[in-house]
């Protein structure tokens, strides 16, 4: 479909900006040339899709002209998003694409210079606000399949869904760490070291940008920098963080995912030592642009440029709050409410000569250089027609491969997995057995979750089970605690499905993460019955498991999606060997909380270590045995700053093949100033026929080994410090000198 404007973009105009062919350095600065400040101002603005539906004031519904007016026309909003749950009246794909294609006309039509807007949307497991679009796992499920290539399909099969419905523009992925257990957001990361995540973002960028789909989508890197210190266990907390701290562990997770070309960078809502993100230029500018080389668009989070004024209380009013954030290096604000406050705030502060608009133009060609590069001018539009074919149930296969690699198997005494061919009876008990929204978790459907009174298509646990259960095994659904006890008497094994209801950001929140404790009584009862019981875990976190604790199978499924029953009953019955490795730490207790592996040296004291995990980072068991052999540096002597090569050998001991995940760890002799105990330096994924022995190279790149010196007063720039490493794999390790 054409652009409809009434300066079509074609080939060869004399208009340079509308003329596809004209290089795209000189199609934005003719733009901006042609534009008012006004015009400028608002392509730095993001509004909410509720503020032109309905009666533009929050109400949904079919999208009403008069909103579209003002915000695309008065005040010629650049962005659009429809944040979690925000969609048309009718939730399908077709349904969507026709909705962003009329607000997409509308901009097109009615702004001056006929400028198409960015339409964004939190896709962060699958197109996940469209009903019947796939539901893949939640990211720390991705996180713990170990396997780039895993999360870079779902990237780009998401990517497709979300082509197709007309949206240019994912807020994902997620390149925040996971090391309190408290924290609502926590199942929204890759999990708790900065290389897994960082080495997963960056293949979820690559998935997302390179999708082959009905349009370009960009990828958004959130939420830079350092969100993940929600001090006290509650999300968007101001943390307190040491310059060590921060650039050693939370920023390179973010660093790696920019860097695999992510166009588009999301701010953390929240405040680091006393200097809120939004408003920080060393954040916005020293470090993501200066020393990372970011060249794409900056947008701040949910109303964050006017929590500058309201929240952190750091401006006087609205100008003030948007000069801060603006001034820092902020491209675009997330202001969903307010088209007309911005616009006057931001005009506002340029007539005080608070902004330049030097800064403005910087801006807003950024984000017109993204639109251009989108091709957004010549294909505005997508043929809503094709929208249902293309996401309804699509890459299922995937998503299925996806929660089957994701489960970690971290118990399985007696071989009680996979659950034999000749198995009679099988119990299935708890409610999250047959509970397919909650197994989707937050951000499905709603914000918070799959809403009262629809139901997700999907596969539950329950259904996956009897699906692939032998003819000769009967599966027998229990609801009731008296009655899975009175079922599991004569029954060969149960699976009991326990788990936390689906909730996100703040609201998912926990003091206690720990298993509810009338499921903490089933489990505990059906322990008592004496037969073998499997515990499968449907949740964002480790949960403390209390009573039920030892059962004979655990088996953490993370929050799995809509083809998590098929996935999960794959591997309880062996049709995949579970190659799954916790992505994060597991406490035994609730108040072990904050808990990650990367402990520094010293921690020790009290009744119990500073890392006594219940299970810990990278456990995870499988149907076969493996062996490492040796791991051989390429050299004994390294120049500090060269990469480190290791070789390592690892052997598949047992009668079944399988996928090895082969983590290398680094630890030091001593050093200058405390660093880990140990860290992951490289990893990767390796498929072993059974009896197979192979020798795998991975390689050390030195940012991973770089850490921050100096004392209480002068933390300085990364680097590689000289001296003597480790580097281990499995049980074996090797030394390495850096001069
Ligand atoms: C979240 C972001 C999300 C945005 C838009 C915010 O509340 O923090 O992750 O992208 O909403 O929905």
């Amino acid at each position: 479909v054409a652009a409809v404007g009434a300066v079509p973009a074609t080939a060869g105009s004399s208009v340079a900006y509308t003329d596809a062919r004209a290089p795209i350095d000189l199609r934005v600065k003719d733009l901006l040339k042609r534009m008012t400040l006004e015009e400028k101002i608002g392509q730095m603005d993001q509004i909410a899709v509720a503020r032109v539906q309905g009666d533009c004031e929050w109400s949904g519904g079919a999208l009403n002209e008069t909103c579209m007016k003002s915000v695309l026309g008065d005040y010629a909003a650049g962005s659009i998003l429809s944040g979690g749950g925000m969609g048309p009246a009718v939730n399908t794909p077709a349904e969507w694409a026709k909705m962003v294609n009329t607000v997409q006309k509308y901009a097109v039509d009615n702004s001056r210079l006929h400028i198409p807007v960015l339409y964004g949307v939190d896709a962060v497991h699958g197109h996940n606000n469209v009903l019947g679009a796939t539901v893949f796992p939640h990211q720390i499920g991705l996180g713990a399949t170990w396997d780039p290539a895993t999360v870079q399909a779902a990237g780009a099969s998401t990517a497709r869904s979300v082509a197709a419905t007309g949206i240019d523009w994912n807020f994902a992925p997620v390149a925040d760490l996971a090391r309190d257990q408290r924290w609502g957001r926590y199942y929204e990361t890759f999990g708790e070291d900065p290389l897994l995540a960082g080495t997963l973002a960056a293949a979820s960028v690559t998935g997302i940008d390179t999708a082959n789909g009905a349009k370009h989508v960009v990828a958004t890197v959130k939420h830079f920098g350092g969100y993940s210190e929600p001090a006290n266990g509650h999300d968007r907390v101001p943390a307190d963080v040491s310059m060590r701290y921060l650039q050693d562990t939370l920023l390179p997770s973010y660093k790696q995912a920019v860097q695999a070309g992510a166009k588009t960078v999301m701010v953390n809502s929240g405040a680091i030592n006393g200097v809120p993100a939004t408003s920080s230029k060393y954040l916005l500018t020293k470090v993501l642009r200066d020393q990372w080389g970011f060249k794409g668009v900056t947008v701040s989070d949910w109303e964050d440029v006017r929590a500058l004024q309201t929240k952190y209380k750091l401006a006087a009013d609205y100008p003030e709050a948007i000069a801060l954030a603006v001034n820092a290096g902020l491209d675009m604000a997330m202001e969903p409410y307010f088209a007309k406050e911005w616009s006057t705030g931001l005009k506002t502060a340029v007539d005080r000569g608070l902004v330049s608009v030097k800064r403005i133009d910087e801006s807003a060609g950024r984000i017109l250089r993204m639109k251009f590069e989108l091709g957004l001018f010549e294909h505005p539009y997508v043929d809503a027609a094709k929208a249902d074919a293309a996401v309804l149930g699509a890459d299922k296969d995937l998503a299925r491969k996806a929660a089957a690699e994701s489960q970690v198997l971290l118990r399985n005494d007696g071989g009680v997995l996979p659950i034999s061919p000749t198995a009679k009876k099988i119990v299935v008990a708890g409610s999250y057995a047959d509970d397919i929204n909650d197994q989707a978790g937050g951000w499905t459907i709603g914000w918070q979750g799959v809403p009262e009174g629809v139901t997700l298509p999907g596969t539950t646990v329950l259904a996956g089970i009897k699906e692939a259960a032998p003819a000769g095994t009967e599966v027998v659904r229990a609801t009731t605690a008296a009655d899975a006890v009175a079922q599991a008497a004569d029954a060969d094994l149960t699976v009991v499905v326990v788990g936390e209801k689906a909730a996100a950001e703040g609201a998912a929140d926990s003091p206690r993460p720990e298993l509810s404790a009338d499921q903490q009584a089933l489990v505990k009862a059906l322990k008592a019955a004496g037969k073998p019981v499997v515990t499968v875990v449907i949740a964002g976190r480790p949960l403390a498991l209390g009573d039920a604790d030892g059962t004979q199978g655990l088996l953490m499924s993370w929050l799995p999606g809509s083809e998590g029953g098929h996935g999960i009953a794959d591997v309880l019955f062996g049709a995949v060997n579970p190659s799954g490795r916790l992505p994060v730490s597991w406490p035994k207790h609730i108040g072990n909380e904050p808990l990650y592996y990367q402990q520094l040296p010293g921690t020790n004291g009290g009744p119990e270590s500073s890392y006594d995990a219940a299970y810990p980072f990278g456990a995870g068991l499988s149907y076969t045995t493996y062996a490492f052999g040796a791991i051989t540096a390429d050299k004994a002597v390294v120049r500090a700053g060269d990469p480190v090569g290791v070789k390592v050998t690892v052997s598949n001991t047992g009668a079944k093949a399988g996928d090895l995940v082969v983590p290398v760890y680094v630890s030091r002799p001593t050093s200058d100033v405390l660093t880990p105990a140990t860290r992951l330096v490289a990893f990767t994924k390796v498929h072993l026929a059974a009896g197979e022995t192979r020798t795998v190279r991975l390689q050390v790149s030195p940012g991973t080994l770089a850490v921050t010196p100096g004392d209480l007063d002068g933390a300085g720039a990364q680097k590689v410090e000289r001296g003597a490493y480790t580097f281990s794999a499995g049980d074996k390790s090797a030394a390495v000198t850096v001069r």
